[in-house]
């Protein structure tokens, strides 16, 4: 099974990019974290964040505000495709599979997703079925039921 990264990115072409202070919801003048993880995207459009990042900040992914997550989800599962086991893939997992999808956090995040970018979330998470470990089929299979059914 191959999965197209051209699609995906097409897929995503009218997610909104964030500002500088919307990257994450944490006043950044408060968390460093969440200061650092802006100032390292803020620059970057969603097509050319260098690995380097998404490598070092694949265990971040739940700092970014919806906004964010919806723009640069896309840099984050292109890194997961060339870096099978990367912290950036097991983060997309979690991401992708909210364990609480009602509560305040999972809805305002999952909620905002159009159904290209549905769609492309579905393949990617069937493409990793097809290639993942035995430990991770509850999860995918989960996410990709979840997915189905928004
Ligand atoms: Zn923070």
């Amino acid at each position: 099974m191959d999965y197209s990264i051209t699609g995906l990115f097409e897929a995503f072409s009218e997610a909104p990019r964030p500002n500088f202070n919307e990257i994450t919801t944490h006043a950044i003048d408060e968390c460093t974290e969440c200061k650092e993880l802006s100032r390292s995207f803020e620059e970057y459009s969603v097509v050319d964040v260098p690995d380097t990042l998404l490598e070092y900040h694949g265990n971040d992914i739940t700092l970014f505000s919806s906004k964010a997550f919806r723009y640069y989800l896309p840099s984050f599962i292109k890194y997961a495709i060339e870096v099978p086991d990367s912290n950036a893939h097991e983060n997309i997992l979690y991401n992708l599979s909210p364990d609480d999808p009602n509560s305040d956090f999972w809805s305002g995040r999952c909620d905002q997703f159009n159904s290209y970018e549905k769609e492309a979330l579905i393949s990617y998470l069937k493409y990793r079925l097809s290639i993942c470990d035995v430990t991770e089929v509850n999860c995918i299979d989960s996410g990709i039921k979840y997915w189905n059914q928004k």
